[in-house]
């Protein structure tokens, strides 16, 4: 499909129509970036959540799972920076009266260089034809090398801008670069300021001193607070990592693009704990065994890529995102950073408490470093959908298929009696019985068969087992294949083992 702002409407109509995601609030006209999930979207979350904590904690023997609470002592954000540094720099447009992100506005023309660069290849690719090596390509051709070096010395100076704070830079440089409002089509823009992300709110009453309290704005620092109690209770030896998932809150200024970015939003972090040194290498083991569980699912891997971060947070000595092709870009989809031991170091000293590992390997006390991996749980489920929809003709008819990888798919097998009669519905209802503890199931007797398969497809259903008259006397079904759609007389005792097969982690 070509045009990619159209295919993204389809996505966010098709999530709304199926039972996916819905607007908070849409009775009263909504909440912006904020999202519910519905009957078929909190199962394909669940299951994305499930992958995720199986192949991080259980899968892993040196990584533990927690569940910290998402009010923090105020303090923790003091020692964290995020009340000092958590800002994101904002913009006005004083014709069109929009908000932007001042990072964004840059990051996004660099973006239309970048992907001059790719119709530039695309182009040579297509005269060079078998010939063509692309690399040499890019690093010789002469406009594309100057797209190139433009693209490296924005972000270069945006960076510099930002580390030294100087906010009237970053407008200079929006001035140069020519970016203009796409509402208004003007350069018309206030000064850049800086915006505090997090969320306030008071615990107690007001009238015996209540507490300011702020909605975490990440879930690592639950993992720092809890760092010696987990290795303490749990016996845990460096390295070994504390994973959790969990609501995380935002005031995004910008929140457009349906669940990219949202204001309550849910991650999944690990946070591996290391010897001082020793960073550098588990940095790299993380990259790699990230990008590896992405590509577990089965998606290209054109489809993502690594973007190393130019600008450093205030904690990492090295930081990268995994960005996928969403139907609107690369964007960041993952974080891996090198924190450094900047949390334990600074929560030791923000609570007077020793916050420190006795190596018993060579005797010594340390504050650990600590590698982080960070996904958001919404972008991944953004993630899947994109990267599933797809529209197909079958014989003459368009045909709408979710192909979810079967693991996540939010039901696994549908049960669908030929007709409403006939003892039909009762065996189907004893076979949904029979599978229904170990796999999530629907059943349906609605219209017409070919048109419950559609419905089925729509959700990424993998198979549909139909119930006929044959099915009576020697205890068979027929089973369709949502990727296929080829159908397979089989036993009815081979039903279970045959969506085990298919739907299992197990792939041995
Ligand atoms: P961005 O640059 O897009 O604002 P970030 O660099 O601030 O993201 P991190 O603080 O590294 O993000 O958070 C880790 C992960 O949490 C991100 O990779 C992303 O998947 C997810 N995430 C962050 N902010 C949001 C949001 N507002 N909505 C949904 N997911 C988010």
């Amino acid at each position: 499909m070509a045009n990619y702002e159209e295919v993204f409407r389809k996505v966010v109509a098709h999530a709304k129509e199926y039972g996916f995601i819905f607007q908070s609030s849409e009775l009263y006209d909504g909440l912006g970036a904020v999202y519910d999930y519905g009957p078929n979207g909190v199962e394909l979350k669940n299951n994305i959540r499930d992958y995720w904590w199986k192949s991080m904690v259980n899968m892993n023997d040196n990584i533990v799972g927690l569940d910290s609470a998402i009010f923090m002592h105020p303090a923790t954000w003091k020692a964290s920076g995020h009340v000092d540094a958590f800002n994101d720099p904002l913009i006005d447009n004083k014709d069109s009266k929009k908000r932007y992100r001042a990072d964004v506005l840059i990051e996004e023309h660099v973006a239309r260089i970048e992907s001059k660069i790719e119709k530039e290849v695309k182009k040579a690719a297509k005269r060079f034809g078998d010939s063509f090596d692309e690399e040499q390509f890019v690093s010789t051709n002469p406009r594309v090398v100057g797209y190139k070096e433009k693209c490296t010395s924005i972000m270069q100076r945006f960076a510099q801008a930002m580390n030294d704070n100087d906010l009237v830079d970053v407008k200079a440089l929006i001035e140069e670069l020519g970016i203009v409002c796409p509402f208004s089509g003007t350069k018309n823009w206030t000064d850049v300021r800086q915006f505090n992300l997090m969320f306030k709110t008071q615990m107690g009453s007001t009238a015996d001193g209540a507490t300011d309290l702020y909605l975490r704005p990440e879930t690592a620092q639950g993992i720092f607070v809890n760092f010696l109690n987990v290795q303490k209770t749990a016996r845990m030896k460096l390295p070994f990592g504390i994973a959790q998932t969990g609501k995380a809150f935002r005031n995004e200024i910008v929140a457009r693009q349906f669940i990219f970015r949202m204001r309550e939003f849910e991650q999944m972090e690990m946070q591996f704990f290391v010897r001082p040194g020793q960073e550098m290498k588990w940095y790299e083991h993380w990259k790699e065994s990230r990008m590896q569980w992405h590509l577990s699912l089965g998606i290209d891997k054109e489809q993502f890529r690594f973007h190393d971060h130019d600008n450093l947070a205030h904690y990492a000595n090295a930081a990268c995102d995994i960005e996928f092709k969403f139907p609107f870009g690369f964007k960041e989809l993952e974080g891996i950073h090198s924190r450094t031991d900047f949390d334990l170091k600074s929560h030791q000293e923000h609570s007077g408490r020793k916050v420190q590992y006795f190596d018993p390997e060579i005797n010594e006390s340390y504050v650990p470093y600590v590698v982080e991996t960070s996904i958001g749980l919404d972008r991944m489920f953004l993630t899947i959908l994109s990267n599933s929809y797809q529209e197909e003709e079958v014989n003459g008819e368009n045909r709408l298929v979710l192909s979810i990888p079967p693991m996540l798919s939010p039901v696994k097998a549908a049960i669908l009696p030929l007709t409403k009669k006939d003892g039909l519905p009762e065996k189907a209802k004893e076979i949904l019985k029979s599978l229904q503890y170990d796999f999530n199931c629907q059943y349906e007797e609605k219209d017409s068969i070919g048109k419950r398969y559609r419905r089925q497809d729509a959700i990424g259903t993998p198979y549909c087992i139909t119930v006929d008259h044959q099915s009576l006397e020697n205890h068979t079904v027929t089973l369709r294949d949502r990727d296929t759609m080829q159908q397979e007389r089989i036993a009815i005792e081979q039903l279970h083992r045959l969506i085990s097969k298919k739907v299992g982690l197990n792939r041995d």
